[in-house]
């Protein structure tokens, strides 16, 4: 009879509660298969597109289970959010790529830039900045080719400790950028107090560039507001030609997509490198 009165109600619960155990396996697969160091990189080139040359790449996450299959970061990340991995995960990736770019300038690509994406909960753990220091340390990579990327989210939940963590990442030298830019709903009088160098537009609004569309797109909009800011632009996701080119007829020079490359494991990066 209870069952027939709340049979909704049960049916509810039960199916959170696959939910959450899903995520509690997931969790624990996470973080086994980065204690056995099953997590990797891959490097995905910035261009500019007004003459080809390459200026960085972004790092991004990968996982691939023991049978093969990938799990996609926007499935992982949030987990490991969620659980507090993303502390030891963050550092990790921080590391992993301030080491590879020592890699490279060491075989001759010293103007490039490696951007780093660090999550909100990173960012605000305590012991943060230290983490950085101790990144640089180790592996002597000069500051100003380091470069974070933030999202615009954060911006909202602590200012007050969004603004000082940015003046002692600046201290350091390295840049910030933020990440996803458009798609969080930060204010503009918020974002002319935040220290930041370049924005970053979000996939979403280069995809929405169309034959014909080029006045009053978002696309736009954003490189206006960031060249009235002083700040630079970067556009993520161009996979064509033509979004290329409305792009630059914006004056956004720098991209990131598919047009140009794929995230790149680091052997594949070194030989694409290598044939520019
Ligand atoms: P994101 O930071 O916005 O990264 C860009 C995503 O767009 C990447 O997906 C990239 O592979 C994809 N992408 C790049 N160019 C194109 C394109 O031309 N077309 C299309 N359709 N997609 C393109 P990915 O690697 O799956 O990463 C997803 C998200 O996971 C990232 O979004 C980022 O938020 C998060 N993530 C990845 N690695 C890390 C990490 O090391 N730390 C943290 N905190 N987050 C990470
Ligand atoms: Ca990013
Ligand atoms: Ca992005
Ligand atoms: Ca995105």
């Amino acid at each position: 009879a209870k069952m027939n009165r709340r049979g909704g109600y049960e049916y509810f619960t039960r199916s959170m509660g696959v939910e959450i155990r899903e995520r509690v396996l997931l969790m624990h697969a996470l973080r086994a298969a980065f204690e056995h160091e099953k997590l990797f990189l891959v490097f995905q080139p910035q261009i500019d597109m007004r003459d080809g040359r390459v200026t960085g790449a972004e790092a991004l996450l990968r996982w691939k289970t023991d049978d093969g299959r990938f799990i996609p970061p926007d499935q992982f990340i949030p987990i490991a959010e969620y659980s507090g991995l993303i502390v030891d995960i963050g550092e990790w990736v921080l590391r992993t790529a301030c080491f590879e770019l020592v890699h490279l300038r060491s075989l001759g690509y010293t103007d490039f830039q490696m951007a780093i994406n660090v999550s909100q909960v990173q960012f605000s753990h305590p012991l943060f900045m230290q983490s950085l220091n101790k990144a640089l340390e180790d592996t002597k990579v000069p500051p100003h080719f380091v470069e974070l990327e933030i999202t615009e989210s954060m911006a909202m939940k602590d200012p007050e400790l969004l603004i000082k963590t940015l003046q002692q990442i600046k201290q350091l030298g390295m840049s910030v950028s933020i990440d996803d830019f458009g798609t969080g709903f930060s204010s503009l009088s918020h974002l002319q107090k935040l220290d930041v160098d370049k924005l970053k537009i979000d996939r979403a609004f280069v995809n929405e560039i169309q034959k014909n569309s080029s006045e009053g797109s978002i696309a736009k909009m954003i490189v206006q507001l960031g060249q009235n800011l002083g700040l630079s632009i970067i556009a993520e996701g161009v996979e064509s030609e033509m979004q290329a080119n409305t792009l630059l007829s914006y004056d956004c020079h720098i991209a990131q997509g598919y047009l140009y490359s794929k995230p790149l494991t680091r052997d594949d990066l070194h030989a694409w490198l290598a044939t520019r």
